[in-house]
């Protein structure tokens, strides 16, 4: 490509300034993006593109519309992409142009989506040592100022957090940015842009003097490493950097302590569906299934609920006291939740305030919803079961009086229904500012005289057919139709002849007409200036309107968590901090809800902590073990359960596993991913965890998984201690319960008579006899012969028996056998040496010496009494005297 020059080499060399991936750049009345940045957007966009002729060259140009560019940005934002808008602005020499803001998805503000928006940088510090952590992240949200900094032991705890806040932007730091492994993850379990902000803003002397400018003395008291400030920091100087204007509206950092949540790595998050399905939707979700809040903070707040559980029984309890009075006061919670409708999302505004885009009506927005908190407090007030929970003090927490005055303050200045656009004028109440109703007193004075002219002038001076009206060449006019027109006064001054009449002026005229335009500046100039003061003091008070917003949207969600616990006879558990885990006739929130849901039990304690699920495929062992998943994190975020009874002893992670064979069905997984996911629960899950692991070990050959699944039961039984439920196909691990002393069967219920199947749904104790695969086969429709031999096969391997195979080529029936110690059918012995067996009911097949000793073997190991390793290798002996 030549050199560009003129307006395209301008263009281009911008882009060279900024790190974004597309630049717009104002040409006048549109933002254009030239070369390959315009066939991008266009291709994004369906926008069309056209030819720009440069100096001999031609170039590709798209272009929006100034006033239109909003849209545009916020839809190449969200497909991920960051971008550079170049403003021109005036010189003494004709105009120039320069980035003004990179707009990415970390830092668009004009976001339409009630979620939390976080960016985040993560920072790896190589030289920890022992406990120290060797990673700390920040996450700031600019829609709403929350700022968080955190801090991990390795990859996978920083990918855990990460999961929990689910950013749309990360930035990584310098040593995070040459580890692959993380970035790799990152990249696939996130759906996240990622960033390569400039080194120096990671530097901790720097860091953290942002950080300390930012938010003062605080940062001492959150006990955080220099990992975390470091992050902290470099979060700070993206959001100044990409001109996001928004840095006042983060007035507080907060410590997001792993110690305090419930750990959840990333693959439990997605296993339980918290907020979207395996499939990605977001309905059927257990967040879609019990929210019911009436505000996008609300909603928003649910959903980090869900993300965060808790493990202070003291903070649970006071949530469920809460949820209980909201639970049986129907009419006080209706009445809430109708005025908490009228509330916008204060968090929002408060950003959009500081970053200078709120209008009039947003300011409006808070002051209505300002008028909300005392509302919902009366409502509160009035309600004796409602006034002794804790709701009152939440709604205390916000500075109420500060509240009260920002709210007179904005009654008393802005307009009932003000326009939308700031210079629009009609923005101020009257009274509010002398100057300015002055103004608009002499403005409407002026604005009646100029009404009431024409009047005037017919009777004054007998004319018929007047009008005075206004237009950009002529001014203000006096127009007198043609017949009367020869009869107007001396002193008016004709200066336009038209068609069927003339127009005139008058010096009088002309002097009110200078005197409207500068009034009309006037009380533009200071309604907009007025209008930016106030702004300015809402925005000054962001912290204010961020507490408020919490309390309401806290109580929002409370309202939700008694709405959904009363509406769906749910039941308020009892929390305790023992071993203790029993529910009574529990059922799954989201299954119940589309289905009559056979309720069952659990019931897990001090010498019953590892239950073995089994039962037939689709009895419902998956649906069992993720109820008890679900149930306990409910209760650990505060909510009633779906339950006639329960008590629950609080644990301090859920860990859940899904066999890579079930997950492969997605497309989601490998065996070495389920084993180093096994890994990652063996060695983090503790004691008061909860552990689920289902099918695990069935991505790999039958006797490596039995091998593995035994021994990962002994670990986590023995060494781990954790809750633990184990669904399985392999019904050698039900022997377990008569050799480990914890280990408890149970097995989903299934009624087999004349060969058919019912399945019942109600886990029982005890093991299940076998698998009902076939059963299942049938169900699906495979046709009656091949399950009938399906059953005959069955039968025969369980009797290891000689098979025959029907249908070979051969006239002569072929025999085959399996081998139950290889795993594989084989031909019978001596194929071609003539010494076939006659055909009989029950074919022995004779084998060679060697076979027949290692089937001996086979039989006389006593599988109970050998461990899974030992197995393992006598497995590989037979195999290898088998191949010789
Ligand atoms: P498994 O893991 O044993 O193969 P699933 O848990 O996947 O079985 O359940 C199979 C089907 O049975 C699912 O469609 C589920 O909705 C339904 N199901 C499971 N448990 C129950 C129950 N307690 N009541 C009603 N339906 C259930
Ligand atoms: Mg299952």
């Amino acid at each position: 490509m030549t050199e560009a020059t003129g307006i395209v080499g301008e263009f281009l060399s911008l882009k060279e300034e900024t790190e974004a991936d597309l630049l717009a750049m104002q040409c006048g009345d549109f933002y254009e993006f030239f070369a390959e940045d315009a066939e991008i957007v266009a291709d994004e966009l369906e926008l069309k593109v056209s030819q720009k002729s440069s100096h001999g060259s031609s170039y590709p140009m798209a272009g929006v519309p100034v006033d239109d560019l909003t849209p545009y940005l916020k839809a190449l934002v969200e497909r991920g992409y960051r971008v550079a808008v170049a403003d021109q602005y005036e010189t003494d020499s004709g105009h120039a142009r320069e980035i003004v803001r990179v707009v990415t998805p970390g830092t668009l503000l004009e976001t339409s989506d009630a979620d939390a928006q976080y960016l985040a940088a993560i920072v790896a510090d190589s030289s920890a040592r022992g406990d120290d952590p060797a990673y700390g992240l920040a996450f700031a949200d600019v829609t709403t100022g929350r700022f968080l900094v955190a801090e991990a032991e390795d990859a996978d705890e920083t990918l855990t957090e990460l999961y929990r806040f689910d950013p749309v932007e990360v930035l990584p730091g310098p040593e995070v940015r040459a580890d692959d492994d993380l970035l790799g993850l990152v990249r696939e379990r996130l759906e996240v842009t990622l960033t390569l902000h400039e080194t120096e803003a990671f530097a901790p002397k720097r860091a953290s003097h942002a950080v300390r400018e930012q938010f003062g003395e605080r940062v001492d008291r959150l006990g955080v490493g220099e990992p975390a400030v470091a992050a902290a920091g470099a979060v700070l100087d993206y959001v100044e950097e990409t001109g996001a204007g928004v840095l006042a509206s983060m007035t507080r950092i907060q410590a997001h302590r792993g110690d305090d949540h419930v750990t959840l790595d990333a693959t439990t998050q997605r296993n339980l569906e918290l907020t979207e399905t395996m499939q990605g939707e977001r309905e059927g979700s257990l967040f879609a299934t019990i929210d019911h809040t009436a505000t996008s903070a609300g909603g928003r707040l649910l959903k980090e609920w869900l993300q965060r559980p808790r493990r202070s029984l003291e903070v649970l309890e006071r949530r469920q006291e809460s949820v209980a009075a909201l639970s049986t006061a129907a009419l006080a919670r209706d009445e809430i939740q109708e005025t908490l409708g009228e509330a916008y999302d204060l968090a929002r505004l408060a950003s959009k305030a500081s970053h200078g885009s709120a209008d009039a009506r947003d300011l409006v927005a808070v002051r209505e919803t300002l008028a909300v908190l005392p509302a919902v407090a009366d409502a509160v007030a009035a309600n004796p079961d409602l006034a002794d929970s804790p709701l009152a003090e939440i709604l205390e927490r916000p500075d109420r009086d500060a509240a009260r005055d920002l709210r007179a303050e904005l009654e008393d200045a802005i307009a009932e229904e003000p326009p939308s656009t700031v210079t629009q004028g009609e923005l101020f109440r009257y009274g509010y500012d002398a100057e300015l109703d002055e103004v608009i007193e002499r403005h409407e004075e002026v604005r009646e005289w100029l009404e009431g002219l024409a009047d005037r002038e017919k009777r004054q001076h007998g004319l018929s057919h007047v009008t005075v009206d206004r237009n950009k060449t002529d001014g203000y006019y006096i127009q007198v139709g043609k017949s009367a027109a020869d009869g107007v006064p001396d002193h008016y001054e004709q200066i336009k002849t038209l068609k069927n009449s003339k127009r005139f002026t008058t010096a009088e005229l002309e002097e009110k007409e200078r005197e409207m335009l500068r009034l009309e500046e006037r009380r533009g100039d200071l309604e907009y200036e007025l209008f930016e003061e106030l702004r300015e003091d809402v925005a000054a008070r962001a912290e204010l309107l961020q507490d408020v917003g919490r309390a309401l949207a806290t109580l929002d969600v409370l309202a939700s968590l008694a709405t959904h616990a009363a509406e769906n006879r749910w039941v308020n558990p009892a929390l305790h901090g023992g071993d203790r885990l029993e529910i009574e006739q529990g059922r799954h929130p989201v299954v119940e809800q589309t289905t009559e849901f056979v309720p069952n039990d659990v019931r897990l304690d001090e010498d019953r902590g590892f239950l073995v699920v089994t039962g037939p495929n689709m009895s419902g062992k998956s649906t069992y073990m993720r109820q008890v998943a679900a149930i306990v994190l409910l209760a650990q975020i505060g909510s009633f359960v779906p339950a006639k009874e329960a008590e629950i002893g609080l644990v301090d992670g859920i860990f859940t596993r899904v066999g890579a064979l079930d997950e492969l069905a997605q497309g989601r997984s490998t065996f070495m991913v389920e084993m180093s996911e096994l890994s990652n629960i063996l060695h983090t899950a503790t004691e008061e965890s909860l552990v689920i692991l289902d099918e695990v070990g069935r991505g790999t050959a039958t006797y490596d998984g039995i091998s593995i699944a035994w021994a990962a039961t002994e670990y986590l039984h023995n060494e781990v201690r954790a809750k633990t439920l184990f669904a399985t196909h392999y019904h050698e691990l039900t022997g377990l319960a008569e050799k480990l002393p914890r280990v408890a069967n149970v097995h989903v219920a299934a009624d087999e008579r004349d060969g058919d199947v019912t399945f019942l749904r109600t886990v029982r104790d005890g093991p299940t006899d076998r698998s009902y695969g076939i059963h299942v086969a049938d169900l699906a429709g495979v046709p009656d012969p091949v399950v009938d031999r399906s059953r005959d096969v069955l039968e025969r391997l369980r009797e290891e028996k000689a098979i025959e195979a029907k249908g070979g080529t051969s006239s002569e029936p072929v025999q085959t056998v399996f081998d139950v110690s290889s795993g594989q059918f084989r031909g019978p012995a001596n194929a071609d040496g003539g010494e076939r067996p006659a055909g009989g009911d029950d074919p022995e097949p004779s084998l060679d010496p060697e076979t027949e000793r290692v089937l001996e073997d086979l039989e006389s190991v006593d599988v109970n009494e050998t461990s899974p390793v030992e197995l393992l290798s006598t497995v590989r002996e037979w195999q290898r005297r088998l191949e010789e």
